[in-house]
């Protein structure tokens, strides 16, 4: 890879930075320690892949806003557990007073509680990208089927292309190169990443999440920039179709439709989430309980924004490994297990 790696560089001015746009590549990439294996001239960049990263300080607020409401049961996944709200509240610290937040590992769970209490509204956090959305999709559906009008979601979610068009269109970007989600990609397929290449002149590589996977995605990466013919390949082949999950897709249509969405560090973008159908509008939580938006500004002192468009690893962070640690998280990027952050905090770089 040495060699590889340095015929990139003497095309892309000295330094190749790829990006990974998804937490769990940020986690493997780190866990395996292959960071500090590769070569001098390559950077690995950890983009705006981290569900909970992503969400806006201003959507992490009505998720509080919402557990606050008398009687209503919040159900999600841990991640938004210790994510903390513009006034220093969490979900956690809400539990510790008395509100009842339960944590899930499926959102079906979430529908159960509902089916199971009838008197009160229970409200699952749904944020994400198109690896949950389908799951969440899928629990919507059934609570539709079951008659249940207990039972809503939030619908924060964000679409990946059009987060790597985002990147892409900043003229200050220095991206070689973009490691793609396998999860995502085995949903959406290849077709929706055609654009980077063909607009961008970006190389794309869908990548599994093994070790001998982040490599090879690597290797074909650092190929593609050094042919300079970028192109999108699949290295996941083994879960990744061209033409992604029809159903998984199909269900997405049916219950989501694409809107704006609000970014952490980057603000309200169009076209770049998606929210509930018409048909579907009824289960939309925050609707349902006409929860305001207001923009909220990002924890003092976190980079977390920066972070996301690779514009700072996390060491550059003053308050990484002082003020905030896993135990005392000031940003959603050290909160998450799949943050940038906790990431280099646990396994170093
Ligand atoms: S170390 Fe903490 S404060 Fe700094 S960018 Fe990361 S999450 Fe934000």
């Amino acid at each position: 890879m040495e060699g590889l790696a340095a015929a990139a560089a003497s095309r892309t001015g000295g330094q190749v930075n790829f990006m990974e746009v998804c937490g769990t590549h940020t986690m493997a990439i780190a866990a395996s320690g292959m960071r500090r294996l590769f070569p001098k001239v390559l950077r690995m960049l950890s983009g705006p892949g981290c569900p909970v990263c992503v969400t806006s300080q201003g959507d992490i607020d009505r998720v509080l806003a919402l557990a606050a409401l008398p009687g209503v049961i919040i159900t999600t996944f841990g991640d938004m557990m210790k994510v903390k709200g513009s006034k220093g509240l969490d979900l956690n610290s809400m539990r510790e007073r008395g509100t009842d937040v339960r944590v899930v590992y499926s959102p079906l769970d979430a529908v159960a509680i509902a089916a199971a209490e009838p008197a009160r509204q229970v409200v699952f956090i749904g944020v994400g990208f198109e690896t949950t959305a389908p799951v969440i999709a899928g629990a919507v559906a059934r609570a539709k089927k079951a008659g249940l009008k207990n039972f809503s979601s939030t619908a924060f979610f964000k679409l990946v292309p059009p987060a790597l068009e985002l990147l892409l269109s900043d003229p200050e970007n220095r991206i070689h190169g973009f490691m793609l989600p396998g999860h995502v990609s085995a949903i959406i397929g290849l077709e929706p990443y055609r654009f980077v290449s063909k607009k961008y002149g970006v190389p794309c590589v869908v990548t599994g999440f093994e070790p001998l996977d982040i490599l090879a995605g690597v290797n074909m990466l650092l190929k593609q920039v050094v042919s300079g013919h970028p192109s999108v390949e699949d290295e996941y082949f083994r879960a990744v179709r061209e033409e992604g999950n029809p159903a998984a897709l199909k269900l997405m249509a049916e219950v989501f439709e694409v809107c704006s969405a609000s970014w952490r560090a980057i603000g309200t973008v169009k076209a770049t989430g998606l929210e509930f159908s018409k048909a579907y509008a009824s289960f939309d939580a925050v609707k349902r309980f006409k929860i305001p938006y207001s923009d909220a500004p990002e924890p003092k002192g976190c980079l977390c924004g920066k972070i996301l468009l690779g514009k700072a690893l996390p060491p550059d962070c003053p308050l990484f490994g002082r003020a905030c640690s896993p135990s005392s998280a000031v940003g959603p990027c050290m909160v998450s297990s799949e943050g940038a952050c906790a990431a280099w905090f646990k396994y170093g770089n």
